[in-house]
């Protein structure tokens, strides 16, 4: 059974630990995710853009494909099945889908009016149906926007407007990047953080662009407030990487290596321990029932 991320990411601020949110691409990917946060007892968010939810055929099959899995595989740790930055649009088609949570990122909207005026439906939707929201303000820097060496920074008192809107959980910038970090990135700002989290109490804070920032800032970011860590880039990486090392030890040309059972086996493989990896940097080991 699919859960909303609420209590999760409740108990994961009390608790003083991180969730991770993992990006899914296809079946295999949400079974290598699975794989990871049952092995060591987390619960886990599995998230999907519109893009990847394209490339699966539609939300709904990325749900269903989700779903089926926790459910032949017996997972027993809570798994939330999230929307990550969805549009307007994209929210009603997702909560038509089943999904268990849902990000409405306004942060692209014409104005901060029409963030709120539009977070505050959704949100006002998503409870009547126990669906969790999650709401953006500002923007998290990227490839998207032009490539910066630093990334944006939330106003607080926007994310405190938006918070008192009864969302669940916030995307605020903090100087995080979607994407591959920059050699000469400032780094996260932790008084941004602090000055968010004295406005906005034990909202569960969520870190995007989780992929490369040094692990112990990540620990710092969780300890001052940031309950979701989303990691998409990271797996993509580590699955690319050991797809090409399989090939370029010239594997996938022995045997019947050229099954794709085989020759996709090391990448998602790959995906599996790095998981793990993270899982235990974020401290949500264990914590399946917490
Ligand atoms: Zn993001």
């Amino acid at each position: 059974m699919l859960v909303n991320a609420t209590a999760m990411l409740q108990a994961a601020v009390k608790g003083h630990y991180g969730i991770a949110a993992f990006n899914t691409n296809d079946l295999e990917w949400t079974r290598s995710i699975l794989t990871a946060a049952e092995e060591l007892q987390s619960p886990v968010i599995i998230q999907c853009t519109r893009g990847a939810a394209n490339w699966q055929q539609g939300f709904k099959v990325v749900k269903d494909i989700v779903e089926d899995l926790v459910d032949y595989m017996k997972i027993t740790v809570p798994v939330a099945m999230h929307l990550d930055h969805g549009t307007y649009e994209d929210c009603f088609e997702a909560i038509d889908a089943g999904f268990t949570s849902i990000m409405y990122d306004g942060s692209h909207e014409p104005t901060f009016d029409i963030n709120m005026e539009r977070t505050a439906e959704i949100v006002k939707l998503c409870h009547s149906k126990g669906i969790s929201v999650e709401a953006e303000v500002g923007g998290i820097g990227g490839v998207e926007d032009g490539v910066a060496s630093n990334g944006e920074l939330a106003d607080p008192e926007e994310c405190k407007a938006i918070a008192d809107l009864g969302v669940d959980f916030l995307a605020c910038g903090i100087g995080n990047i979607h994407g591959l970090y920059p050699e000469d990135w400032a780094g996260l700002s932790m008084d941004r953080l602090a000055e968010i989290k004295a406005l906005t109490g034990d909202l569960p804070l969520v870190l995007h662009g989780g992929t490369g920032i040094p692990t112990a800032m990540v620990q710092e970011a969780i300890t001052n407030g940031v309950a979701k860590i989303n990691v998409n880039t990271d797996l993509q990486v580590v699955m690319a990487k050991a797809t090409r090392a399989f090939i370029e030890s010239g594997k996938d040309l022995e045997g019947k290596n050229y099954d794709p059972r085989k020759l996709l086996k090391p990448g998602f493989d790959a995906i599996v321990d790095r998981a793990k990896e993270l899982i235990v940097d974020f401290g949500s080991d264990g914590k399946g029932w917490a």
